[in-house]
């Protein structure tokens, strides 16, 4: 059975990956920072598609506790196949580009792209030494960028700052482990419904009534886990260092 590590899986969209995962026939380490009861309720969903899940709390901001989390994913499943580079925050306050703070900026950075440098780096490692091994045929990764990877919020720049970084991140990789056979892969999602925006619900809600997406609806973490199924699967093992929009048609310049 393969085996996936997916970053802040304990809800949201990493919940959904999860359980797409899960139903594509992966064993699941669910992370979390802070929330225990949703990491146990995100387990017991995958076990309820039936694979196995573990649950491991790691702060991916700490490189130290990325790297031990890539780690222990290793030892509860015997192997790694697949990496999902998906916990990341927004700024805590919406600040205006000319008054954000250093510390909004740090934190963010170093969750949204610093820790996940390093934990993919380790990860990689572990995964081409598994593979000379002979323990997995191939390493797979994904990192969920978004929509803020190209377009311009004066409101979290950080953020956006972060987004763009992780698309360079994923060509980087993309090329580096090319010569492994192993494809990493970024997916952007637009606005999709989770506790990250639901502080911005009654914002959006009215532009994407007004077609701000042209498929006029909230993504789902469904629509995301879809997705990464199709690349857990193998689907895309031929492409790296793409972006896969998954918004409702966002990404398209329209007249
Ligand atoms: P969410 O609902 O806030 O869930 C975040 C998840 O990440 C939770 O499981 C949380 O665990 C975990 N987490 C947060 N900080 C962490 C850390 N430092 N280390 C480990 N785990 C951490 O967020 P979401 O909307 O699902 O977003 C998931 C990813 O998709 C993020 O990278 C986000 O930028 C990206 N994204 C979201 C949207 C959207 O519209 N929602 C759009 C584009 C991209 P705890 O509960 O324990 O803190």
């Amino acid at each position: 059975m393969p085996a996936a590590l997916v970053t802040g899986s304990s809800r949201g969209i990493g919940r959904g990956i999860a359980y797409a995962l899960a139903d594509a026939g992966y064993d699941i380490m669910i992370n979390y920072t802070s929330n225990e009861a949703a990491a146990a309720e995100a387990a017991d969903g995958v076990r309820a598609r039936g694979t196995r899940a573990e649950i491991a709390q790691a702060n991916v901001t700490d490189i130290d506790q990325g790297i031990e989390l890539v780690d222990r994913s290793i030892e509860a499943f015997g192997r790694l196949d697949l990496l999902v580079n998906n916990a990341g925050i927004a700024p805590r306050v919406r600040a205006d580009l000319l008054e954000a703070t250093p510390d909004s900026y740090d934190e963010v950075m170093a969750t949204n792209l610093r820790g996940p440098y390093f934990l993919t780096q380790h990860a990689a490692n572990r995964m081409i030494e598994m593979k000379a091994a002979g323990t997995i045929d191939i390493g797979r990764f994904i990192v969920i960028s978004s929509i803020s990877a190209y377009t311009a919020s004066i409101s979290r720049g950080e953020y956006c700052v972060s987004k763009a970084g992780l698309t360079m991140l994923t060509r980087l990789f993309a090329d580096r482990l090319a010569e492994h056979g192993f494809p990493v892969n970024e997916i952007q999602p637009g606005i999709i419904a989770t506790d990250l925006t639901s502080v911005v619900k009654d914002k959006y809600d009215p532009l994407i009534a007004d077609g701000l997406t042209p498929i006029r609806r909230w993504g789902q973490p469904e629509d995301i886990g879809k997705a990464a199924a199709a690349i857990g699967l193998g689907y895309f093992d031929f492409t790296t260092g793409a972006a896969f929009p998954v918004d409702g048609g966002f990404h398209m310049r329209r007249l």
